[in-house]
């Protein structure tokens, strides 16, 4: 609740400074401290205003620890199945050298270049995170490509069965580009070396 601005519905002036008032959720009122009998009980409902606000404010740093968790699981989720996928690709285009790369680059670089991108993405670099968008997109292209020749050579069940790597590249995709919660992962690692 938004203290600075608000006024105080026991005096109606202003409040200039938060550290001055306390809002009380329940009642959706702001009160100056000053103004209160004791300080800090809410007259409209007889609440500790500062075990209100201490409450809530432990409330969010749950809430955000929580969301920084789950956007730490889906990043390296997406990692290890994104460089699973790429190891699977070097591996097999020495097993068979005329295999389609997923990337169209030499594997074993491709695996080197987007180690990096992914450590730079992973300290919050923005850059970084629309080459990996740009690198797995092109990955995705290049699918659907595939797809479609193995659909008009092979049929309908070869898809099927090749399409895991597409399935492992879109959820690569949405868990490193897409998801609010890695965004705010990846951000709070950046703000976490400035400070
Ligand atoms: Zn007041
Ligand atoms: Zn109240």
């Amino acid at each position: 609740m938004q203290i600075v601005g608000s006024q105080c519905a026991t005096c109606a002036k202003p409040l200039n400074f938060a550290p001055d008032g306390l809002a009380c959720t329940t009642c959706e009122d702001v009160y100056h401290k000053a103004c209160l009998a004791d300080g800090v009980t809410c007259p409209g409902c007889g609440e500790n205003l500062e075990a209100q606000s201490a409450k809530i404010e432990k409330q969010e740093r749950e809430d955000m620890a929580e969301r920084l968790r789950t956007g730490r699981a889906q990043f390296f989720l997406a990692v290890f199945l994104l460089g699973g996928l790429m190891l699977f690709n070097a591996i097999a285009s020495l097993a068979a050298a005329d295999l389609p790369d997923v990337m169209r680059l030499n594997p074993w670089t491709g695996l080197v270049i987007s180690a990096g991108l992914l450590v730079a993405l992973w300290l919050g670099h923005f850059v970084a995170r629309v080459l990996v968008g740009l690198q797995i997109g092109f990955g995705i292209l290049c699918q659907v490509g595939l797809l479609h020749r193995l659909h008009q050579d092979n049929g309908l069940a070869t898809v099927v069965m090749n399409s895991w790597i597409m399935g492992v590249l879109l959820a690569s995709f949405y868990f490193l580009c897409l998801s609010p919660t890695v965004s705010l992962y990846v951000e709070s690692n950046r703000t976490h070396k400035r400070a």
